[in-house]
């Protein structure tokens, strides 16, 4: 039992709390029970809608979106390789996350930004670090969908 713990706890770790790996990559949000209302965190101990505070669902979203809204930007941290895409998706379920968009070459997407708006994407994911335990760190963006 010892052995197998120890396995699970090299495998990759998401960046963030409501990126999922398993089965397949995908982003989770929470569903409030009383009103209904669709949240991207998992963590959130209120509900922004109607108060409540107990009685969410986890609730699945879909790795498929469009951007509504999205900025170049041109300078980082450093490191952090300039000019990359940051942008708003809209999820089918409702919510909104914010994401890097892959891709995509930042300066056209400047110059012709009627391109950008409501394009459909897909999520994907990729390694970007390890953590001090070597873990695999994965984040993840989204690009444009090949359909
Ligand atoms: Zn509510």
């Amino acid at each position: 039992m010892a052995e197998q713990a120890q396995a699970a706890d090299t495998g990759p770790r998401p960046i963030v709390s409501f990126l999922k790996l398993q089965p397949k990559p995908h982003l989770v949000g929470s569903k409030c029970g009383t009103c209904g209302a669709e949240f991207i965190d998992t963590t959130r101990i209120a509900c922004s809608k109607c108060g409540a505070t107990e009685g969410f669902k986890p609730l699945q979203l879909s790795d498929k979106g469009k951007v509504y809204v999205f900025s170049v930007v041109h300078q980082s941290f450093p490191g952090i390789k300039t000019p990359y895409i940051t942008a708003i998706v809209d999820l089918p379920e409702g919510v909104s996350v914010r994401s890097n968009l892959i891709d995509i070459d930042p300066e056209d997407a400047q110059k012709n930004p009627q391109k950008m708006f409501n394009m459909p994407v897909e999520m994907v994911t990729n390694v970007v670090s390890k953590d001090r335990e070597g873990h695999e760190v994965v984040a993840f963006a989204f690009k444009p969908s090949r359909n």
